[in-house]
């Protein structure tokens, strides 16, 4: 009936207390499940662990991409990978609580939702650097886009009809998070308290943050590229009047002065000519990267436990 998904890089610390814990928790209530472990290219044993709990569970099952695809790649290598009517997506880190996957299934089975989306009472623990910058982020975002993500989280549970439409679009560069908002199914919102790492640390750098923020943004909104035009507009009649101002001063003869002024625009528009170039540049980008169309992952192997075919 139900298929949980969960990428992991390098959790080899808490796969197996995960897995025993979602299993219980879905035993107790009599569901019938799958677990799909997606492997992101890790690079410490946690393939070997999941090869070994795919044997010991019959509930189990894992696949391994070729290489570190990012969280988005693994997500949608599990959602490709479902057969069941509905998916949930969580983190291997325990920090999206098994109890509340099991309410979301709850919620789903009475036919009023398609998605149940998970959203973050409070946020995790983090520095006060991260937090302003995850406040500066979805405050632009949502200004440039009109998407409110803020308490987000990729915890969610997914109507079939809904994998469906989200496996079938054709970008390659997904943001899982917005997707899901903007197909307009009937979504239901369910607060949950984000419980601390069960072990190991997390795997998403401020770099790797910063890449998914411009990332999304582009991929939602082209304001950023009206604003260049908005700027030039700007400087068009602002250099009407300067040109007017400094004819005015050379017909008086005062023409010589004005040197500081010279170097401050020339500073000024040669910072903002740059910063417009990385804006247009961030977006063609992402147009060359779409027109490849590579795939969004690679999957290396599977791993299949005895009881199969069942
Ligand atoms: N993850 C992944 N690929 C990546 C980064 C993370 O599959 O490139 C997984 C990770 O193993 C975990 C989940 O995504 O199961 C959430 O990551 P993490 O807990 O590190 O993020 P945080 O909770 O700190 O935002
Ligand atoms: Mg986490």
């Amino acid at each position: 009936m139900v298929t949980i998904i969960i990428p992991v890089l390098n959790e080899a610390d808490v796969i197996k207390i995960t897995a025993n814990k979602v299993t219980e928790a879905f035993l107790r209530e009599n569901i019938d499940f799958e677990l799909l472990f997606i492997d992101d290219g890790s690079t410490d044993n946690t393939w070997q662990i999941i090869e070994e709990i795919v044997q010991q569970s019959e509930y189990i099952l894992g696949i391994k991409l070729s290489r570190n695809f990012g969280k988005e790649g693994a997500i949608f290598a599990g959602l490709d990978h479902s057969q069941k009517d509905c998916v949930i997506i969580m983190d291997g880190d325990l920090q999206h609580p098994p109890e509340v996957a099991v309410q979301m299934y709850k919620l789903w089975v009475t036919g009023n939702y398609q998605i149940v989306e998970a959203v973050k009472k409070e946020r995790q623990r983090e520095s006060a650097i991260q937090r302003l910058g995850a406040k500066f982020y979805y405050s632009a975002l949502k200004r440039l886009s009109g998407i409110a993500l803020e308490n987000a989280s990729d915890f969610k549970l997914l109507d079939k009809q809904v994998v469906d439409v989200l496996t079938k679009m054709p970008e390659r560069h997904t943001f899982f998070r917005a997707m899901t908002g903007w197909t307009g199914y009937s979504t239901m919102y369910l607060p949950y308290d984000v419980a601390d790492r069960v072990g190991g640390t997390t795997k998403f750098n401020a770099m790797k943050l910063f890449k998914l923020a411009i990332d999304s943004i582009a991929s939602y909104s082209s304001l950023p590229l009206h604003g260049v035009t908005l700027i030039g507009v700007v400087f068009c009649v602002f250099s009407v009047i300067m040109a007017a101002h400094t004819l005015y001063r050379f017909l008086l003869g005062h023409s010589l002065e004005g040197f500081t002024t010279v170097i401050l625009l020339l500073l000024l528009i040669g910072g903002i000519l740059m910063l417009s170039l990385g804006t247009i540049g961030i977006y063609i980008a992402k147009i060359y990267n779409e027109i490849k169309s590579r795939p969004r992952y690679i999957i290396a192997k599977k791993a299949e436990n005895s009881y199969s075919g069942k």
